[in-house]
């Protein structure tokens, strides 16, 4: 069975309550016929307002982190629970920007990912090399370390309820995008590492991350492994996100 596009939403810390409510009254009416799954990933302010106004619709909402407990003394975090109390349907986890700024690790990240899945969230796991292990030849190296420990807690059919982003660092924010063989390739390659976990990978949804735009949603999205993107920039313009929609199918 071909797998649905997913096209995802990650407004990053952007848009008040005011903002996101607009955002998403603009939206719906432009991606009324989309046959992909559409996601917004919101901060935790404006959870509520776009899970409000969204209920009717196809869009799901995902939040952009979550602490893998679910409860407990650890100021300033939120779990899973709480976030499915809220109607959310998913999780953003291991963006690169929370590895970068926040020191997420890929042994937390296991965790997250094995806590997501006990509370019925959907990860969107993302991924990535740097620069310099693309320029040094070690995408791949990078990777699959990556896959193996953040997947490390999840076996068979629920590899497959995970949505893996393929975000690479150099292209995010950047203006810089993988070509669309890099993209194909790469999203390939982590198809193959979930495919020898024992997963069934031909239901796995990989995503490309990485400065995606209308302009080259088209091109990108064509590639066969390419099941979708997660999308920074251009998702804060609702006009810029439905042509992305739209370029799915
Ligand atoms: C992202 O934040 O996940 C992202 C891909 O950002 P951008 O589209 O701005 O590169």
């Amino acid at each position: 069975m071909p797998r649905t596009p997913y096209i995802a939403a990650n407004w990053k810390m952007n848009k008040t309550v005011a903002e996101a409510a607009e955002f998403i009254d603009t939206l719906l009416p432009r991606i009324a016929a989309t046959q992909s799954d559409v996601v917004v990933c919101p901060p935790f302010t404006a959870l509520t307002a776009v899970v409000e106004r969204r209920y009717g619709t196809a869009v799901k909402v995902a939040a952009q982190n979550m602490h893998e407990e679910s409860a407990g003394a650890f100021t300033g975090e939120v779990s899973a629970p709480m976030l499915v109390e809220l109607d959310v349907e998913a999780v953003v986890l291991g963006h690169s920007e929370r590895r970068q700024y926040f020191g997420e690790t890929d042994e937390a990240l296991a965790r997250k990912v094995v806590a997501a899945l006990a509370a019925d969230l959907e990860p969107i796991l993302c991924v990535g090399e740097s620069e310099a292990a693309r320029d040094g030849g070690e995408t791949e190296e990078v990777l699959e370390r990556q896959l193996q420990t953040d997947l490390g807690g999840v076996e068979g059919a629920d590899l497959s309820r995970v949505v893996i982003a393929y975000e690479p660092v150099w292209a995010i924010g950047t203006g810089r995008t993988a070509t669309a063989e890099q993209a194909q390739e790469t999203c390939a390659f982590i198809r193959d590492v979930v495919r020898m976990r024992g997963g069934a990978a031909d239901d796995l949804r990989i995503l490309y991350g990485g400065s995606v735009k209308p302009a080259n949603a088209a091109e990108l999205l064509s590639q066969p492994d390419v099941d979708g993107a997660l999308v920074g920039g251009a998702a804060l313009d609702p006009e810029d996100f439905a042509g992305i929609v739209e370029a799915a199918g």
